[in-house]
């Protein structure tokens, strides 16, 4: 006789697009008899996003490998995902009913668009009487577990990160061992084995994905993973200079679920104690896990500053401002390591966290223009788009967020460019255009000898755009900007 409290569970693939250490999947199979696994591509979300998209090409792709780990995890050919192309609120519940199932097993998601659809889905589930259960899987402590004493939520890093670490202590991040109970996976029924479309079948193009070195799914992740625990030693060394391979890139995995977050840490606190490397890059997922919950507890952030007070700024606007803004976006604005950032965000869907640091901070304090724009720009660009860390990443530069920043600390874009890119080698790669010219020219070319422009064959708003603002008089334009948030920055 079972022991199993349900027959049948459906569990619902979203933001965890993995088999192995996945919570809601490992409750759905202990606690189901027979577990049917749905992702659904929802029209929502996806009505809104260009055609070639690559974030679109690595869901795809990513469900593909998912569909196999399935059937390997089942041991039946027969088992695997089913793929629906419809409108997530509606289709999730009528797929539950058709299947009979008497749970629904999914992973939290924080942002405001899941939490209101997931909230339609628990209501129309519980009008049928099939149970709704969620779990934490997307981050390590989530929404009100680490706390002050106050009962409070952080609203700052440090005092965050330590108490993270004393949560961590008492409960480690555990691993759900999804084999134990793999035989619980059922065979699709054959109406519902279609496999997973093709992009076009759902609309699609192929995106510049293909191109590029990043390879899909929790296997793309666990070589990426494997190429950098040898490296996590040196990460703290290595992490501020984009033409080494210092970080992980293992953010668009952490987007996707295609890697568990336990799993890094795990990695990263074994090592903590003994390297500095891994010291610092378990705190970088530690961050990730504090724009988590700062989305979750002040879900203002989304349209205003996290510091009310800087809602008062008056950024710049009109026709001047849009021509900025498109010279940044397309990256002419004549600051090499600007443009070169740029360029990797437009040609990769990736970007350096020094640049995205240097490239925010220019937008709102060298351009003046609203931080919303530019986290617009990045949220249609980046591969790993995730908008608790795009936004907390944003309002830091923009000195408007929680633990961000001082509005009186400008970056400086030719010093940056010196110091994280000194031999010029980040930059020659994006801006081919100014290969030839000596590495200590490249940072600022307008400062250039006519001679060192001549012979590299670079003529100033020709080959290559002439600086669209003055650094030094941008700084002082955006320290009288910022003069209306003066006094509460501080105290
Ligand atoms: P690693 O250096 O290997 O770090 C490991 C992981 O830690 C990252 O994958 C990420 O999950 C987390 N992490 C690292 N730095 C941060 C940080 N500052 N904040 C939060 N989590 C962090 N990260 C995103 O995942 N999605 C975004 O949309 C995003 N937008 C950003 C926008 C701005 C303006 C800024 C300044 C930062 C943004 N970040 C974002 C954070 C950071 O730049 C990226 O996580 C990092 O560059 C990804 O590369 P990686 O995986 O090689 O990182």
């Amino acid at each position: 006789m079972s022991t199993k409290p349900f027959q049948s569970g459906l569990m619902w693939f979203r933001r965890d697009l993995r088999t192995d250490d996945n919570t809601a999947l490992f409750h759905a199979l202990a606690s189901c008899e027979r577990v049917y696994c749905v992702f659904l591509l929802d029209v929502d979300i996806l009505q809104d996003l260009p055609r070639q998209d690559m974030r679109v090409e690595f869901i795809r792709e990513s469900l593909v490998l998912l569909d196999k780990q399935l059937q390997l995890l089942a041991h039946k050919p027969g088992a695997g995902l089913i793929v629906r192309h419809a409108r997530a609120a509606s289709e999730l519940p009528a797929l539950a009913r058709s299947l009979g199932v008497q749970a629904v097993f999914t992973n939290h998601d924080y942002e405001p668009f899941a939490i209101a659809r997931d909230a339609s889905v628990r209501g129309a589930l519980a009008d049928a009487g099939i149970s709704f259960r969620t779990y934490k899987d997307q981050v390590v402590f989530e929404r009100e577990e680490v706390m002050t004493q106050m009962g409070r939520p952080y609203g700052v890093y440090t005092p965050y990160s330590n108490a993270w670490r004393k949560a961590l202590a008492a409960t480690p991040a555990h691993h759900y061992d999804t084999a134990l109970n793999g035989a619980a996976l059922a065979e699709i029924p054959a109406a519902l084995r279609t496999g997973v479309p093709t992009l076009q079948e759902f609309g699609f193009e192929r995106s510049a994905l293909s191109q590029l070195p990043v390879r899909p799914g929790a296997q793309g992740a666990q070589a990426l993973l494997k190429d950098f625990l040898p490296r996590m030693e040196r990460y703290q060394a290595t992490r501020d200079f984009p033409s080494v391979k210092g970080p992980s890139y293992l953010s668009v995995h952490l987007r996707f679920g295609t890697v568990s977050v336990r799993q890094l840490v795990r990695e990263a606190n074994a090592r903590a104690a003994q390297s500095a490397g891994a010291e610092t890059w378990l705190k970088e997922l530690i961050w990730r896990d504090f724009y988590a919950q700062i989305l979750a507890n002040f879900p203002h952030v989304v349209e205003r500053s996290f510091k009310r007070e800087y809602d008062a700024i008056q950024w710049e606007s009109g026709a001047q401002a849009e021509q900025l803004f498109a010279a940044w976006c397309e990256g002419r604005t004549g600051y090499p390591l600007v443009d070169a950032a740029m360029a990797q965000l437009n040609q990769t869907g990736y970007m350096h966290n020094r640049l995205r640091m240097v490239t925010a901070s220019f937008l709102v304090k060298d351009l003046g223009i609203d931080w919303r724009w530019g986290e617009r720009y990045f949220a249609i660009k980046l591969i790993d788009f995730d908008l608790a860390s795009n936004n907390g990443g944003w309002q830091w530069a923009s000195s408007s967020g929680c633990d961000a920043q001082p509005y009186f600390r400008i970056f400086n874009p030719t010093s940056q460019s010196e110091k994280f890119d000194a031999q010029g080698k980040f930059i020659r790669k994006y801006l081919p255009q100014l290969t030839a010219l000596p590495d200590a020219a490249l940072h600022a070319p307008w400062d250039a000898r006519p001679l060192d422009l001549a012979s590299a064959g670079v003529e100033l708003g020709r080959d290559y755009p002439l600086p669209i603002v003055q650094h030094a008089d941008a700084r002082a334009r955006t320290l009288a900007r910022y003069a209306v948030v003066k006094k509460s920055a501080e105290v």
